[in-house]
């Protein structure tokens, strides 16, 4: 959950998770479509799908029971270089390095790394470091230790080298030129037209096959000539950035085999993705507000 996602946004969703699936065997049995629902508001859905993915190798090849053995956990879905070190440091007390972003930034100062920490020869130096300074003993408290100090003292801006515990090892001179990272691309502009088709109290919804694959969204739009828009918002999504365009539709003659219609009592527990979610909360309120300004006040 937290990769790419902030502790904050994290904690409630995370709660809520462990209350859904407390062990891996109720993750393993629970259907795609409750996972899914489970995540829905975390984005980043692959996440969701390799947890569950594992949750299954783990519930019949290892008895439930987490490996903890970094070639175990490596061959994990989902599970690369650092997740498995996290875990095998954190819950097993495994003498491995770790290196997330506070920790690359602390390396990277520390050892004057001039290359970019997000490209392969940087990238592979700064876990070198890493490695090097790791103790025989204790490296959770290590690795820990580390985190803390990027995210309190060796921060991105305004690093305070006064009060830093290592400052005397340290060899970089302007500490607020490092790290370097590859230059960003710009994202990609992309737009996507969706149908908003609510017939007899019901919505027209479509499984996703694409990028929100096992999630319901509002189906493509068929033709926008003719047909009113009625919402737009902006979202962001991996390098891209979409503009999700809603238009009015009639019921289709023929409904896709993926399609079905929700009465909106059902929306609550099917999994939609966020932008989706929005639009069409904000769509059928609309709805509501002019069907209650149709009825003469008391
Ligand atoms: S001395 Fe400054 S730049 Fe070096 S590790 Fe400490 S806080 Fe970071």
């Amino acid at each position: 959950m937290l990769q790419q996602t902030q502790v904050a946004t994290v904690l409630p969703y995370y709660n809520k998770w462990l209350r859904r699936f407390p062990d891996f065997s109720s993750l393993a049995l629970a259907p795609e479509s409750r996972v899914l629902h489970g995540w829905q508001g975390l984005g980043y859905y692959a996440r969701a799908r390799k947890l569950h993915a594992l949750a299954k190798i783990v519930f019949r090849k290892h008895g439930g029971v987490l490996p903890d053995k970094i070639d175990n956990l490596r061959a994990l879905p989902g599970v690369g270089r650092y997740t498995a070190n996290a875990v095998a440091t954190f819950a097993f007390d495994r003498s491995v390095p770790l290196v997330e972003a506070n920790i690359a930034r602390v390396m990277a100062r520390l050892f004057d790394v001039r290359d970019p920490i997000d490209a392969t020869r940087g990238r592979e130096k700064i876990w070198r470091y890493a490695a090097d300074l790791l103790p025989a003993r204790g490296a959770a408290s290590h690795n820990s230790a580390l985190m803390d100090l990027g995210a309190l003292v060796c921060t991105a801006r305004a690093p305070k080298c006064g009060i830093c515990p290592v400052n005397k090892f340290c060899r970089v001179q302007n500490p607020e030129a490092l790290p370097i990272k590859k230059p960003q691309q710009p994202p990609k502009e992309l737009t996507e037209a969706h149908a908003f088709t609510f017939h007899r109290n019901r919505l027209l919804l479509e499984q996703s096959s694409g990028r929100w694959r096992g999630l319901w969204i509002l189906p493509r739009a068929r033709s926008i000539s003719s047909s009113r828009l009625v919402h737009m918002s902006i979202f962001p999504f991996t390098n891209h950035r979409i503009t999700l365009k809603i238009f009015v539709n009639p019921p289709p003659r023929l409904r896709k085999k993926t399609q079905r219609w929700f009465s909106t009592a059902q929306l609550a527990s099917i999994p939609l993705p966020s932008p989706h979610r929005r639009a069409i909360e904000q769509l059928l309120a609309r709805r509501l507000q002019k069907l209650c300004s149709t009825f003469p006040s008391a």
